[in-house]
This record gives structure tokens, C-alpha cells and sequence, in this order.
């Protein structure tokens, strides 16, 4: 099937027009043509007409279809045709994502002047490439908002959601019943709102999920499309690909949410490379497998210390950040012996710990064992005095070293000093850097901005140190 131009979107003839135009051939079955509605509906929406011809158009799309060998020429011979005809050129659909045999992009290999390729349901993808080449007309109630949206946080850090939902059933959680299973953001939208926000200024980027290493499972890692080349929505490629945006910026990127699967090795392999911060936020809630089972936490199975051994092997610099929860009902003191010989032994630089507290709704209520809050108040005590030796050991290792602070707070340009966070510090969880009155009169910090820092003392959870 192949039309040209929607009959429900306003047609123009004239190319001498302000308002820009596009050629649209819709090919393939209805699956394919539902994907052409969304786009059309899409330019609609943002005020693009369409053209009845490739030569009065200012671009053309076409919606390729790749399921047999007919279908595959019609859709090389239509491409073939528009670049002829009009020479700006973006393609998507089945073929897009198809490989040629040289292992390369199909259609990028026969008509390489295209502008862009992407695969099937790539709304948003073909909006960009089309914003590329032919800019939307201004809108006054939509331009005015900053291109990364409405951001609560400060201007120099924001969270990028990469999904919503949990595919798992912790039985002491009831956000699955919230909020549903797993969902991932098409990787092309989450790459395109990061790079959005490294531009807009944003030095420190801090992924959040319910399951940061699930990224993708939903989909079953499908490959999506980001500046019109196929990336695999999955955690290590998306890690990868944020990890290249944010360097032009010299950004940081913060994983938070991560469970100890197997895959997260290579994770932490790209941390020893520089490409993301070398630390991770892992949930643990707790060591001893017993406990774990009663709470059916994801990678109940895997053995954490091995990992955790593995990870600091790969990546020496690497901090780990975890929450447990003391007092789960039915816990043993043997049980809790083991979580603190866990912490101990892994030596986790930043443990956060709750005493269990039954939540309205969840499965854990019904476990049998619940103890008096009594006890799991003072299991909380107990793990944090020990959480609380094992990071200030851990601090204290890094006075006298000099390290990339990123300044939060700086009072008179940093004439009195100021506050700010090193690669091991989260905003808002984590401790801060207190940086001394710089001694070289010319020295100023900004907010925003990074400053190397000489580690002088800890003070609690916190570094001081003197800007150089
Ligand atoms: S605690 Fe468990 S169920 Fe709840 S969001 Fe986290 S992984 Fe999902």
C-alpha cells in the first residue's frame, strides 16, 4: 500500500509557503499504518502540512516495510524515488531495522544520502530527525518551556527516570500494586531528555527506577532509535550511551537502584573506564539468604560478597551505597549476625537502615514471627553503629588525596568556602565535601561547577577539604 500525504492533515501546493512541509509514503501492513498515523498525527499536532507530491514537499518520510523480497524493493524503490525527487530524505519502519550483508543498515548501505533510519514505532525518533531538518513552526504556548521540561532540582543536577513499575514482589513492598509491572521509556526518549538536560546544564545526571538493571526487560531489549542510530534499550548500552553524552560536558552520570545480577559486572567495567561515576546505589535489605527468600528480593540468589569482590576488583575507586532493613519478621540474631559481619566483610562505604515496619497491604504482614519493636529498633542501633565504623574507615582513607568536587553551595564566590559533593557523595543521601575559604585569593567557586579539593579531615559522614 502506498499513499502519499494524509487526507486529513492540512495540504499545501506551494513550496514557497512559511509553514514547512513533508511527503509522507505509508507502506507495509496495518501495523506499519498505525505507525504512520501517529506521525502524522504528530506533525499534525505541531503544525507541519503535508505535500501530494515529493517535489513540493521540504522533506519526505517513508514508512518502510522489510517482510518479503517484494516489499523490500518497493520500499528501496520508493526511498530512491523521494531522494531523486526531493533529496531530503527520513526512512523508518521494518527495513529500517534491518541489517544488509555486509552487517551495516540496510538502507543506510543502498542510499546513504538518507537523513535519518529508524525502525518501527519510532514516533519520537522520526520527530527528531525531522526537527533536524526541518524546524517546527514557533508555538508560543510550547516554546517557552525549557527543552528538558520543569525540573525541581537545581539547575546543576537532575534525576532522569528511565522506567516506571517493578516486575518484582518484595513481600515488605507494595509499590508493584501502585504503580504496576516494569514499564521502560523508549531508550531514544530517555537519551534525547539526558542530552536536553547536559545541554540545558546540567553537570550531574542521576538515573532512578524501581529496578535500574531491569531496564529493557519489558521490551525484551528491543532496539530503539537515537539520533538515527539503533541502540538496544538495555541497561549496559543505555549506561554507555549516557555515559558519551555527558562527556562533551564533562558531566557526571549516577546510577541509583541496581541490582547485583551478573550483567552489572560490565556495568562497573565502563566505571573503571571514566565513562559513568565509579558507584552504585544497591538495595540489599539484607546478607542472609533466609531473609531474603521470606522477602523474595530480586537477585536473592546470587552470592553478594563474590560480587561485591568482583566489582572492586574491576573497579577499585567503585562506592557502594545500599539500605537494609533490621527486623524482618522472623529474623534470627543469627540471621542479623550475618547481615553484620555482611557489612563488615563488603565493606559498603554508605548503609542507610530501617527497623522493619509493617506497611498496610503487604505480603509480609501475613509472615509469621513479627517482633516487638523493641527489637528492631535496637537491631537498627546495632547496624548503624557498624555501618558508621565501616565509612568513617572509608573516609578516612581519602584525607590527604585530591579529588573533582562538584560545588553545591558557595556563598561570596566561595570567598568563605562553600559545600559541595565528590563522585562518592549522592545529593541529599549521601555526605558532602566542606570546602575550607580557598587559600589563593583569586581562587572562586561557582554552584554548578567543579573545583579539584585536597582532602584535609572527615567530619562525620563528611569530607573537609581545601580548594586548589
Ligand atoms: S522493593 Fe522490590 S517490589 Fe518494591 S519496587 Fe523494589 S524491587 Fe520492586
Amino acid at each position: 500500500m502506498s499513499d502519499i500525504a494524509s487526507p486529513d492533515l492540512p495540504v499545501s501546493a506551494s513550496p514557497a509557503s512559511a509553514v514547512p512541509k513533508v511527503g509522507f509514503v505509508s507502506l507495509g501492513c496495518p501495523k506499519a499504518l498505525t505507525d504512520s498515523e501517529l506521525i502524522l498525527t504528530q506533525l499534525s499536532a505541531e503544525g507541519y502540512t503535508t505535500s501530494k507530491t515529493f517535489e513540493g514537499a521540504d522533506l519526505v518520510i517513508v514508512n518502510t516495510c522489510g517482510f518479503i523480497d517484494d516489499a523490500v524493493k518497493e520500499s528501496l524503490d520508493t526511498i530512491g524515488e523521494a531522494l531523486a525527487a526531493n533529496g531530503k530524505v527520513i526512512v523508518t519502519g521494518c527495513l529500517g531495522a534491518r541489517k544488509g550483508e555486509d552487517g551495516g543498515n540496510m538502507v543506510a548501505g543502498v542510499h546513504p544520502s538518507v537523513l535519518a533510519v529508524t525502525g518501527p514505532h519510532a514516533t519520537q525518533e522520526v520527530m527528531d530527525a525531522v526537527h533536524a531538518h526541518l524546524p517546527k513552526p514557533h508555538d508560543p504556548f510550547v516554546d517557552l518551556v525549557p527543552p528538558a521540561g520543569i525540573k525541581l532540582t537545581p539547575k546543576h543536577y537532575a534525576y532522569l527516570k528511565i522506567s516506571e513499575g517493578c516486575n518484582h514482589r518484595c513481600t515488605f513492598c507494595i509499590i508493584p500494586s501502585m504503580r504496576g509491572d516494569l514499564v521502560s521509556r523508549p531508550i531514544g526518549d530517555v537519551l534525547k531528555e539526558a542530552k536536553a538536560l547536559f545541554e540545558g546544564g546540567v553537570k550531574e545526571l542521576l538515573v532512578v527506577s524501581q529496578d535500574t538493571s531491569a531496564y529493557g526487560v519489558d521490551v525484551k531489549y528491543r532496539t530503539g532509535f537515537f539520533d538515527g542510530r539503533p541502540v538496544r534499550t538495555r541497561m549496559l548500552e543505555l549506561v554507555q550511551a549516557l555515559g558519551e553524552l555527558a562527556e562533551p560536558h564533562g558531566a557526571w552520570v549516577r546510577l541509583h537502584y541496581v541490582y547485583p545480577y551478573p550483567h552489572v559486572d560490565e556495568v562497573v567495567s565502563l566505571m573503571a573506564q571514566g565513562r559513568v561515576l565509579p558507584y552504585l546505589d544497591v538495595p540489599f535489605q539484607h546478607s542472609h539468604p533466609e531473609v531474603l527468600r521470606r522477602m523474595k528480593r530480586p537477585a536473592s540468589g546470587e552470592r553478594n560478597l563474590e560480587r561485591i569482590a568482583r566489582w572492586r576488583e574491576l573497579c577499585p575507586e567503585l562506592v557502594i551505597r545500599s539500605t537494609f532493613i533490621a527486623g524482618f519478621p522472623g529474623e534470627t540474631e543469627e540471621e542479623f549476625q550475618h547481615l553484620l559481619d555482611f557489612l563488615r566483610e563488603a565493606q559498603i562505604d554508605r548503609a542507610g537502615c530501617f527497623a522493619y515496619s509493617p506497611v498496610e497491604g503487604a505480603a509480609a504482614n501475613e509472615l509469621p514471627g513479627m517482633l516487638p519493636q523493641a527489637v528492631r529498633e535496637e537491631r537498627r542501633a546495632r547496624f548503624m553503629a557498624v555501618a558508621e565504623e565501616v565509612s568513617a574507615a572509608r573516609l578516612k582513607r581519602r584525607v590527604g588525596a585530591t579529588m573533582q568536587v562538584l560545588v553545591d553551595s558557595a556563598p561570596a564566590l566561595g570567598r568563605k568556602g562553600g559545600v559541595g559533593r565528590s563522585y562518592a557523595d549522592a545529593p541529599e543521601i549521601d555526605g558532602t565535601v566542606k570546602l575550607l575559604p580557598p587559600q589563593k585569593l583569586s581562587k572562586r567557586l561557582g554552584v554548578g561547577e567543579f573545583t579539584k579539593a585536597r582532602i584535609v579531615a572527615t567530619d562525620g559522614h563528611d569530607l573537609v577539604a581545601e580548594p586548589i
